[in-house]
């Protein structure tokens, strides 16, 4: 049973309706997946978070059927980013169909893949699968990737091995195969509050944030300077961006605390070690000495708030190679990060081919079209048969 448009679309309007924006739980939408699944007779793990309020779900279909180890790892994240301060024309909660498009969060980051991947699962548990067909839904992407962690934990401590991942990301059902790491940082520097007439007593803590916004501003020169990744990103460099910067408390007071939110978009393993140790060395052989000279305890830590790895290509593996058989047309690169990097890290050779275009994703109005949503479910299709083949 092949399913239609209207499947697919009948469960993105439910799964829409789920106000699932990152910082609120998601265990509603999980359930009702969960429901979907069992009442399809596909067995479920639901992973939840530390703190209950989130949850992962992973499944295989074809299990005690089929060895666990092998097959696809159809891969989604459930959660959205927040609408707020963003002008929608329709409830963004309520899938909106109009003139061939769907509107809603998350219809295309990333709800309309996992719709599609759903809307297959009837067909899927028909199939005369020779290899499992795995699916995992996470929570917390788009704040870090916390819960893919958790997913590629289950994995290596259960006896599933999938022998490749699809991520599908919006990419408008092209095979991508790299995309930059992201790393997000913050940096607090305590100096020494004191009244404004007086600077000489204190340490002004935006001061010693400047020296650090300084540091990074010449790393990120000199790695513009050298770019490590011609024709696979744009930039060919790994990039830095100090985002937000908080401190002080009033104009007549010297500041007793900064802090920096910044990050990383590394080509490649290796470069956020490389940013770290190089602002590590600043820190220590000059800033923080200067200011402690003045006040003992002055201080600048700094800490890692979240690494999302890059993905690289790898033009030989089984993932690129079916993925491009099945959506046609050769590999490209990414702008943004996923949960890919952590899978192909975890040795799951991975790559992204999703419905809708990255432009509409986190946007007011955010829609998916229809007609790729139909090419989606085609993709699967065609992944499915070739599932079933010996
Ligand atoms: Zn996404």
């Amino acid at each position: 049973m092949t399913p239609s448009l209207d499947d697919a679309t009948r469960i993105l309007s439910t799964l829409v309706a789920f106000d699932t924006v990152s910082h609120k739980s998601n265990r509603a939408l999980i359930d009702w997946v969960a429901d979907h699944l069992d009442g399809h007779g596909v067995a479920v793990a639901t992973l939840p978070s530390a703190d209950g309020r989130k949850a992962n779900i992973v499944a295989s279909i074809a299990p005690g059927r089929l060895e666990p180890r092998g097959g696809i790892m159809l891969s989604g994240h459930t959660d959205v980013v927040p609408v707020d301060g963003q002008d929608w024309q329709t409830d963004p909660f309520r899938l909106t169909p109009k003139d061939g498009r769907l509107y809603g969060r998350g219809a295309c980051d990333m709800k309309g893949y996992i719709a599609c991947v759903l809307a297959m699962v009837p067909a899927l548990r028909d199939a005369p699968l020779t290899r499992p067909i795995h699916l995992a839904f996470s929570y917390d992407e788009e704040t870090g990737c916390f819960g893919a962690r958790e997913i590629v934990s289950h994995i290596a401590a259960s006896e599933l091995r999938p022998a490749m991942a699809f991520v599908g990301e919006p990419t408008s059902m092209r095979v991508v195969n790299a995309h930059k790491g992201s790393c997000g940082m913050r940096t607090k520097v305590t100096g020494h509050a004191c009244h404004s007439s007086r600077p000489d007593q204190g340490v002004n803590a935006i001061y010693g944030a400047m020296e650090v916004i300084d540091t990074l501003r010449a790393q990120a020169q000199a790695l513009a300077e050298a770019p490590d990744s011609v024709g696979l990103f744009e930039p060919p460099h790994t990039t830095l961006n100090v985002g937000l910067i908080q401190g002080g408390s009033a104009r007549n007071t010297v500041a007793g605390d900064c802090t920096l939110t910044w990050d990383i978009r590394a080509t490649r393993e290796g470069m956020v070690g490389q940013v770290r140790d190089a602002l590590a060395a600043a820190v220590d052989d000059r800033i923080l000495p200067a200011m402690r000279a003045r006040q003992a305890a002055a201080d600048i830590a700094t800490e890692t708030l979240f690494e999302i790895p890059p993905l690289l290509p790898q033009p030989n593996s089984a993932a690129e190679a079916l993925a491009r058989s099945l959506a046609g047309g050769e590999a490209v690169s990414a702008a943004f990060g996923s949960e890919a990097g952590l899978f192909q890290r975890a040795g799951i050779p991975t790559v992204l081919c999703g419905p809708g275009d990255i432009a509409q994703a986190h946007a007011p109005d955010e829609w998916v079209a229809e007609d790729q949503l139909a090419a989606c479910l085609s993709f699967l299709e065609k992944l499915v048969a070739h599932e079933c083949a010996a």
